[in-house]
């Protein structure tokens, strides 16, 4: 490969003789104007790894409620109690969500101040008892931890409890940026940081419980912090194992304001790039197609994305912050987005068994 930016030489040396990349060469990735460049690279890894397959799930959000006892200031989700917006589902509400068809629930909400853990207990029971086809991903490490900050008890029995009752994943959520300083500005502090969160997975792992883990980025936060968070996340790689996907979230301007507009296209393909090339022991780099917008998530197929997450009935989280992509897309149109990037849909279940190779 040839680069207009000829520093991206060495990096192509060591993509084609699998050296592990460094914080400079990561630094270089988020910095270089050679963006086409970058998309060839992080394409090349991601072929080697999967041809021209890019997966998808028929998927299902749940939010069970977004009463939350904290306030991160890049959060639109969240309500207080009693508040206009807040809402609070019982399991029966949560069992009614699910319809024929569905694979996989992702089961994530707001820290509830009264809701016991036990009632998150009978909640994935009975998902589990209701829908036993369908594969339970539920509670990020924000969420385990808090089990721990209100009920005191401790990640590897809640988790432990949990994948009893019939939780197949976590996901990978609440990681925001690793990064104390923007922890502090954007009023995060209150949850698990960053040690926290990675012990929580690693713990999932250790239980044989697989994990996804993500990165919200386009706010405040600098391009070495979401190089150092992404080699935090490689280090935890390679200790416990157990992460399935990356997921690049783009923080939605919404009315958190925290920017004055949202990060643009060529930003995303960038983080999915760089992602892709220093995650070296991540199955997974997804194109989320519900902060990116259909089309940028469609090219970011070509920037080292083999996965588009799924159809997402009903997400919530990025669209109460005005997120202007369509509130769960149908599996024609996911079919429509993969093969109008050139490349051929896999229909996966959450653990990523292929289900159907749509060719
Ligand atoms: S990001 Fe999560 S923990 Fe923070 S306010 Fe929103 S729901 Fe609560």
């Amino acid at each position: 490969m040839r680069f207009v930016d000829t520093r991206l030489t060495a990096v192509w040396d060591k993509v084609q003789s699998h050296e592990r990349l460094s914080r400079d060469d990561g630094v270089l990735l988020f910095e270089t104007d050679d963006l086409l460049g970058l998309g060839r690279l992080a394409d090349h890894v991601k072929t080697r790894r999967h041809g021209a397959r890019v997966h998808f799930v028929i998927n299902r959000y749940i939010n069970p409620t977004n009463v939350c006892v904290l306030s991160c200031k890049f959060c639109d989700f969240a309500r207080k109690p009693g508040q206009a917006g807040a809402f609070e589902n019982t399991i029966e509400d949560v069992l009614g969500m699910i319809r024929d068809g569905v694979r996989e629930v992702h089961i994530v909400g707001g820290h509830h101040p009264d809701w016991p853990f036990e009632y998150f207990e009978r909640m994935i029971q009975a998902v589990h008892v209701g829908r036993p086809e369908v594969q339970i991903k539920a509670f990020t490490a924000a969420e385990i931890d808090y089990f721990w900050r209100r009920w005191k008890i401790e990640p590897k029995e809640s988790l432990a409890r949990l994948k009893a009752a019939g939780l197949h994943a976590m996901p990978g959520g609440g990681a925001e940026i690793f990064s104390k300083r923007v922890a502090r500005a954007l009023a995060y502090t209150g949850k698990a940081d960053a040690d926290r969160w990675c012990e929580i997975h690693g713990i999932a792992h250790s239980l044989g419980l697989p994990t996804n883990a993500t990165m919200l980025y386009g706010h405040i936060e600098t391009k070495a912090e979401r190089v150092d968070h992404l080699l935090r996340l490689r280090a935890q790689q390679d200790i416990s194992g157990g992460f399935l996907t990356f997921i690049p979230l783009v923080y939605q301007v919404g009315d958190t304001k925290l920017v004055p507009r949202q990060t643009p296209p060529t930003d995303a393909l960038r983080t999915i790039a760089a992602s892709r090339l220093l995650l070296d022991n991540f199955p997974h780099v997804e194109a989320y197609w519900v902060m990116t917008g259909e089309q940028t998530a469609s090219i970011g197929l070509h920037f080292g994305a083999d996965d588009v997450n799924g159809t997402l009935e009903d997400e919530k989280i990025a669209h109460m912050a005005r997120a202007e992509s369509p509130a769960g897309l149908a599996r024609e149109q996911l079919l429509r987005m993969i093969r109008d990037a050139g490349k051929v849909p896999v229909e996966r279940d959450a653990l990523y068994n292929v289900l159907r190779v749509w060719n």
